[in-house]
């Protein structure tokens, strides 16, 4: 599915070495360190990174100088032994990036593709990180054999920092080497990496090459998806496909004349070219290469948070401020649950105003409509089954918008990524991977685009472990439930008991990611980067393009699967006809369908009407309410249908407090709705998954809320 890696041609013998996360170690033997060969190697870096000083240290007097063809660029050539080798070494000229803007950019490009050396070392100013490791990204990206020369080591150590080189090695999946090129410090470690890399005989395994992706978040990935599919096997050989594909919608003619003139002269292909971009361009208004380059940067932001310590005094930026606070060890936990409060509070108050002016609404269309249509079936399918499925979901789309508002702030800040960065340390002390964390933090707004994410996941396990657990966070379609229980049942800590859903949910997905990890999925998860995008003050109209776009979906979602599901409940709630008269609730099918399951939701306290609606939430979440709406509406038959007809009826319904939790509680953890059991399906690649899903889901949303139900009762809440 993905590209595994690349593959290329040694200089000497003309066999293939073959670099995947899948296949780590490259043994073949006559690359073996006994055996002698050569080993063609390219400095590439920055512009006064130190390259030719470490040539020099490299090579010696064994050198000579000349152009590249056609282009007055120089061009050093020069060559070494090392244990039995011959290491012959080039010095590009420096690029700070890989795009082919200048000269130098397509020399290097050119090179890189068409001479394939077999290791490239990329020579890193140390005191300049990260605008050098700019170029690394592009390098990892390009799934080239690399070795890090972290040069100007000394400057990096005067500055006051030290760096983890092993862990950066992991995360970077090359080995990574300080070198002091103008003492010759660090040669001999440089050329063992080289070694190393180019025999596969790597001593520390997790710094071998593998698959390792920036993550340019769901829009982009989307498009990045669908291009790769069709760039897949028609390009040049060995180049990426997703690199191309990022390459080519960053606007990148070159990556273009890499294709096959087939895949070129196709239409289809030309046709999801432009479609993706005029969506990347109307989502990115700012630019797609601003955006690309921001989650590259944010990319080694991660990186070198993870790895750069600072060891002595220095100076310091204000974002890099702004992280040691908000990723503050011990802080950063007790701020991230202090902004989900603040949310999730906003949602419940803030959304309490509107959503009256939408319930006064909604009870004046009622009132008109029972004055103008006859008595009969079609008025009561109007008022009980449309007004009172879909208005009683409608009246919370205020504080949905709400809370997308908040995400969208949260997101666009850039503090989004901060939380999932500190989610990735309790997940590491947990003994989890973390980068699941952006799949999960997404889910709050929605399970399936959560769980397509998991797609930039670089190892079969964290993406299965990760599509397992994703559906626990709570999604925004769950919030109408909560609210609707919460306000009626705890009118005067509704916030507080909607934050504490939201956490709890997260509580159950990291236990049950423990639980996992201890059993279905043993083996260890490979190191990652979590991204650290840059501080961004969000723009007004970005922010609300991004709620409005997400809030639009709810609104779809109204008019389509809500409608239809309060429709055929609404029916079945009204029929089969009992000597020409409506049946009495129970006698319906759908009181059948609650008969037969209340046995099991008995010790739970639930009534059969909410029964019946935990099924038909399979479709949405808000379907739950929807269907409350209409099931106590239809057993009322006389207030028009408005949520405050609602919380009436479930005041009246005799639901304890206790069973009301329960009730939330149920909702947050039972299997989430067709659509994201069907993602689950296709990005597991198998529908056991999805039934694996399924069932542990809801048999730990029973066991959760009849514990809470016997936890109430031992403390005499009563039920
Ligand atoms: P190039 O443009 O990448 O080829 O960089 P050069 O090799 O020409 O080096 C640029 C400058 O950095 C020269 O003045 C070098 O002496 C100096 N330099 C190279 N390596 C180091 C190092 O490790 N530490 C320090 N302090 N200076 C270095
Ligand atoms: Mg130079």
């Amino acid at each position: 599915m993905r590209s595994k890696g690349i593959s290329h041609s040694a200089a000497s013998g003309g066999s293939a070495i073959r670099n995947s996360h899948t296949n780590r170690t490259i043994d073949k033997p006559d690359l073996s360190r006994k055996t002698s060969r050569n080993i063609r190697v390219a400095l590439i870096g920055n512009p006064n990174s130190g390259k030719t000083t470490l040539f020099n240290a490299l090579t010696g007097a064994h050198q000579h100088v000349g152009n590249w063809p056609g282009v007055t660029v120089e061009k050093k050539e020069g060559s070494r032994r090392y244990h039995n080798h011959t290491i012959d070494i080039i010095d590009l000229p420096g690029t700070y990036s890989l795009t082919a803007f200048s000269i130098e950019e397509v020399v290097v490009r050119d090179f890189l593709f068409g001479e394939k050396p077999d290791v490239v070392v990329q020579v890193v100013d140390g005191s300049n990180l990260e605008r050098n490791c700019y170029l690394t990204v592009q390098l990892i990206e390009m799934g080239i054999p690399m070795v890090i020369a972290l040069n100007m080591y000394d400057e990096l150590r005067d500055k006051g920092f030290d760096i983890d080189r092993k862990l950066l090695g992991q995360l970077y999946g090359c080995v990574v080497v300080p070198t002091v090129g103008s003492k010759g410090h660090g040669i001999n470690a440089l050329l063992k990496a080289i070694e190393e890399t180019a025999t596969g005989e790597l001593i520390d395994p997790d710094a071998a090459p593998r698959d390792i992706q920036v993550n340019y978040g769901q829009e982009f990935e989307d498009s990045i998806s669908k291009l790769q599919e069709k760039i897949a096997g028609t390009s040049d050989l060995n180049i990426p496909a997703r690199w191309l594909a990022v390459r080519i919608l960053e606007g990148d003619n070159d990556a273009m004349t890499r294709l096959t003139p087939e895949l070129l002269s196709d239409p289809e292909f030309h046709r999801v070219l432009t479609e993706s971009i005029e969506r990347l361009n109307k989502l990115y208004p700012e630019g797609v290469e601003e955006m690309i380059a921001d989650r590259r940067y944010g990319f080694i932001a991660g990186a070198l948070q993870e790895t750069l310590k600072r060891s002595g005094p220095g100076r310091r930026q204000l974002s890099e401020k702004a992280d040691n606070f908000l990723t503050h060890r011990i802080l950063g936990m007790p701020l991230f649950l202090f902004f989900l409060w603040l949310l999730f509070q906003g949602t419940f108050t803030l959304g309490e105003p509107p959503m009256g002016w939408i319930e006064t609404g909604i009870g004046w269309l009622s009132t008109v409509l029972a004055a103008i249509l006859p008595a009969g079936p079609l008025r009561n399918l109007l008022i009980e089954g449309v007004i009172g499925g879909v208005g009683g979901v409608l009246v919370f789309l205020p504080n949905i918008m709400i809370l997308f508002l908040g995400i969208s702030l949260l997101e666009d800040s850039g503090y989004m990524a901060r939380a999932a960065f500190l989610m990735d340390k309790l997940m590491h002390s947990l003994g989890l991977h973390g980068k699941s964390f952006i799949p999960l933090i997404m889910g709050f707004g929605c399970s399936v685009p959560a769980i397509m994410a998991s797609r930039t996941l670089e190892s079969r396990r964290d993406r299965l472990l990760t599509i397992l657990i994703t559906p626990l966070m709570s999604c925004s379609a769950r919030l109408p439930v909560y609210i609707l229980f919460a306000g009626t049942f705890f009118p005067n800590n509704a916030g507080n008991i909607i934050f504490g859903l939201y956490i709890f949910g997260i509580v159950v997905a990291i236990g049950a990611g423990k639980v996992f990890s201890m059993t279905l999925f043993r083996a260890r998860g490979a190191p990652f980067v979590m991204e650290l995008p840059p501080y961004r003050m969000p723009t007004f109209w970005t922010t609300i393009r991004h709620m409005w776009d997400r809030s639009s979906e709810y609104l779809k979602k109204m008019g389509t699967v809500i409608l239809a599901a309060s429709i055929i409940v609404w029916f079945l709630g009204a029929f089969p006809l009992q000597e020409g008269e409506s049946p009495a609730a129970e006698d319906s099918y759908i009181g059948q369908v609650g008969r037969t399951i209340s046995p099991v939701l008995d010790p739970l306290g639930f009534d059969w009407q909410m029964g019946v609606a935990l099924v038909a939430g399979l479709v949405a979440k808000e379907v739950v309410v929807s269907t409350l709406g209409v099931l106590y509406e239809v057993e009322k038959n006389d207030e028009a249908g408005t949520s405050e007809a609602l919380t009436g009826a479930l005041r009246n319904s005799g639901i304890s407090q206790i069973s009301a939790l329960a009730f939330m509680l149920f909702v947050l953890i039972y299997t989430p709705c067709i659509a994201a059991i069907v993602a689950i399906w296709r990005e597991s690649g198998s529908m056991w998954w999805a039934v694996f899903s399924m069932g542990y889901q809801t048999t730990l949303a029973w066991l959760i809320a009849f514990g809470a139900v016997q936890a109430g009762i031992l403390l005499g809440l009563g039920v």
